[in-house]
């Protein structure tokens, strides 16, 4: 699948499961020095490949008739940073509510660990600034996800699906979280019981055959 047509496809996806709302998100997934953006303003469930614009790593427009999202200086901004292949930025319910209420998603899963375990909040900066592509940047180092004051959730991969899968996730720590909230104090887990996880992950359980 070409890099613009993974764009369409994972963006009905992300609006299909409710993560993204209208023309609210974005994604972009890297080849080279080339990167593949949904366009700025198009609901994400309608895009055909030609809508998607191509620029390169230092933002300038290589295909398209559409200009790219105007979150693109951020997309482009991890890529330099991080060297991953893909990012995905939504404003999801529950993503967004932590990133408004609090300064970092807590390890309440053992799964918060495919993320890099607590995931922080970037400070508040206009969107689409250079102020908000380095703050997102600082607050995604070393990590697969990142929340965004007031603003809503950015997720890295080596592909499109590890990208989207992560803002899946991410999507789902914080709705566990928040719904935990409601219901009483949720336990976090240890930097112990995290190593511990971490252990057990290296040395799975072996079932000889008979
Ligand atoms: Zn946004």
């Amino acid at each position: 699948m070409s890099l613009r047509e993974q764009l369409c496809d994972y963006g009905r996806r992300a609006v299909e499961l409710g993560l993204v709302i209208g023309t609210s998100g974005n994604l972009s997934v890297r080849q080279g020095d080339l990167v593949a953006v949904t366009p700025s303003g198009a609901a994400l469930d309608r895009l055909t490949p030609e809508m998607c614009p191509i620029v390169d790593v230092e933002g300038y427009l290589v295909e398209g008739e559409l200009q790219p999202s105007s979150e693109t200086p951020m997309h482009l901004a991890v890529y330099e940073t991080t060297g991953t292949q893909a990012v995905v930025h939504t404003h999801s319910v529950f993503g967004t509510v932590v990133a408004t209420t609090m300064a970092e998603l807590p390890p309440v899963h053992y799964n918060a660990l495919l993320l890099g375990g607590v995931v922080k909040v970037a400070e508040y900066a206009t969107y689409g600034t250079p102020e908000l592509a380095a703050n997102v940047r600082a607050a995604l180092a070393g990590k697969q996800a990142a929340l965004m004051a007031n603003h809503g959730g950015v997720t890295i991969g080596a592909t499109l699906e590890q990208a989207f899968e992560a803002t899946r996730l991410l999507e789902w720590l914080c709705e566990v979280y928040v719904r935990g909230l409601g219901v009483g104090k949720p336990a976090i887990l240890t930097e112990e019981q995290l190593a511990a996880v971490v252990e057990r992950s290296l040395n799975p359980p072996s079932f000889p055959r008979r």
